[in-house]
């Protein structure tokens, strides 16, 4: 069944990245002027100023510091660098709880070269290896399926059903899922996966935006919503059958949407979260 349309925007959340041109601070104000109270930062907004700093500036406006973005990437050839990408991870964890972020986002990774189930088993091995970390800070993870189209250099985790097999193997109430639409839509299972996420309870996150038939560019050329072809009314539907009552984040990488005016964008966003979302 899909889901009704929002009336307010109570659940609305933005990715920092959405607005790449603004600061922390330009974001900040931008979404509250607007109305919005939730956000996830992104963490190339906190190295100019730090964390402690974002967090105290988040708490201050009275944000909903939804997710950091993002940790992962663990897979490696070389040890030294699996261990790198480890200790970044835990300091991910470490910048999620000072600004007061629930979760992180996790993009798992991938090498060129490297065998997907390889991959797999060393992203399997470094989520192991930082959950202990998350559990001790209090801050979740989730892991974010990418399209398969990002499974040479991104992502080795491309459905809903490889994130569930490594939530299945390491049980942790710290660790789950982010279903995003822009890499999953397509999936056959995907209602069945979002089903069995709600019973696991491992549907940390939702992210919406949508996807140009006629793409332009593999990265950075996301539809705001009702500007592509994924059925997100539909999909809301599900994730909220299965439990999901969180924020909707909008997160959408686009370079035509950056070149705009950043405050016309976000009411851009707006009209499109109550209308097509
Ligand atoms: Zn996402």
């Amino acid at each position: 069944m899909a889901a009704s349309a929002f009336t307010d925007l109570s659940r609305l959340a933005i990715h920092t990245m959405t607005n790449k041109p603004w600061s922390l601070r330009q974001c900040i104000d931008g979404y509250s002027r607007a109305g919005i109270r939730g956000i996830s930062v992104w963490r190339n907004v906190l190295e100019p100023i730090g964390a402690r700093q974002a967090g105290k500036m988040l708490r201050d406006a009275g944000m909903d510091v939804v997710a950091l973005v993002r940790g992962g990437f663990f897979p490696a050839f070389e040890q030294s660098r699996r261990q790198a990408a480890i200790d970044d991870n835990r300091r991910a964890i470490d910048d999620a709880a000072d600004i007061g972020a629930k979760m992180v986002v996790l993009v798992c990774g991938a090498v060129p070269g490297m065998p997907l189930s390889e991959a797999r088993k060393q992203i399997h091995d470094g989520i192991a290896t930082v959950l202990p970390h998350a559990e001790a800070r209090k801050v979740r993870l989730a892991i974010e399926p990418l399209h398969p189209m990002y499974a040479a250099d991104r992502s080795a985790i491309n459905r809903m059903a490889e994130a569930r097999q490594i939530c299945e193997s390491l049980r942790s109430p710290w660790l789950g899922i982010a279903c995003d639409v822009y890499h999953v839509w397509w999936d056959p299972e995907l209602q069945t996966e979002i089903e069995l996420a709600g019973k696991q309870k491992t549907l940390f996150a939702f992210h919406i935006c949508d996807w140009r038939v006629e793409t332009r560019d593999l990265l950075n050329d996301r539809g705001l919503m009702g500007e592509g072809c994924i059925p997100l009314r539909q999909i809301r539907g599900w994730v909220e059958a299965a439990g999901f009552s969180g924020y909707n984040e909008v997160e959408i990488f686009s370079t035509q949407k950056w070149a705009m005016d950043q405050a016309e964008y976000v009411e851009q966003i707006k009209r499109a979260y109550l209308e097509c979302s």
